[in-house]
């Protein structure tokens, strides 16, 4: 059985670590190239965009995939909605690997918006210095609030020729643990966050040091999924293929 892994989260590696062990099973995974230094997954990877829905389809039936799994991040809704497409267009399995949302817990203060273009709009009044950690690529709509200092964290630096809004730039990669967030927060004086609902282990420590402060959270919703099979964890996702095997 050849399986195509959709990655580019941490999630898509472990998966990919857990069905190479599988026998009979082939894994690639496939990463969009956005990332300079990757985590290499194990197994094959090919990097680079297929050409939207039908260049999939035609990647799929060529290198004969009978799987394919979605492990992309929950705000990757363009590929998603590709990968559900192209694999009914071939008909193979397709399964989606999508973690849950975080849930608002009492003494959470979350301002909860549908985009981030939206969230540029639902920082608070008060808060001059905010935490902008919703990666590199939609930095733009935060710039003209000139009179915000923003500390921005991704993996990579943002995109030279776009707007950047006023502030720091801090390249890093979680997991982070809770006293570092909370330091952060500290060190920056920061009085506001923005989000997006990722879900996941990694990146909840800044919710919690948030909680903690007393300390508004803007928080962006995920996109509208397609409709398919779904697995919410990675232990999940490889019992959901054994029983296909
Ligand atoms: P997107 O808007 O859903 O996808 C845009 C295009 O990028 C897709 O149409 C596809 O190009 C290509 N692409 C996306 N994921 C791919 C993959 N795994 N393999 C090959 N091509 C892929 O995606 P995005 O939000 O830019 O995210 C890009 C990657 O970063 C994803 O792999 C995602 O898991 C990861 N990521 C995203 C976020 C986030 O907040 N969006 C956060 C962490 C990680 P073609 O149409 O040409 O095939």
């Amino acid at each position: 059985m050849r399986v195509l892994i959709l990655g580019g989260t941490g999630d898509a590696i472990a998966l990919a670590a857990q069905i190479s062990m599988l026998a009979n099973v082939t894994v690639m995974t496939s990463l969009a190239g956005r990332t300079l230094q990757p985590v290499a997954p194990v197994g094959n990877v090919r990097v680079g965009g297929f050409g939207g829905a039908d260049g999939l389809a035609a990647y799929l039936r060529e290198h004969g995939i009978d799987v394919l799994i979605d492990a992309t991040h929950p705000f990757a809704a363009q590929m998603s909605w590709n990968a559900a497409a192209a694999a009914t267009t071939i008909d193979i399995l397709h399964l989606m690997l999508v973690r849950p949302e975080w849930k608002k817990v009492t003494d959470d203060r979350w301002l909860e918006v549908e985009s981030v273009e939206a969230a540029a709009q639902a920082i608070p009044m008060a808060a001059k210095r905010v935490f902008l950690t919703i990666g590199r690529q939609q930095l733009a709509p935060f710039a003209p609030l000139t009179e915000c200092w923003f500390l921005m964290r991704s993996i990579d630096p943002p995109a030279s020729d776009l707007p950047l809004p006023k502030g720091k730039l801090l390249l890093d990669r979680g997991p982070f643990t809770l006293d570092s967030e909370r330091e952060l927060l500290k060190k920056y004086e920061i009085e506001a966050i923005v989000s997006k609902n990722s879900g996941g282990d990694a990146t909840y420590a800044k919710i919690i040091a948030a909680r903690e402060l007393g300390m508004s959270i803007v928080m962006v919703q995920r996109p509208a999924m397609p409709p398919g099979a779904r697995a919410s964890d990675v232990d999940s996702a490889v019992q959901w293929l054994k029983q296909r095997l």
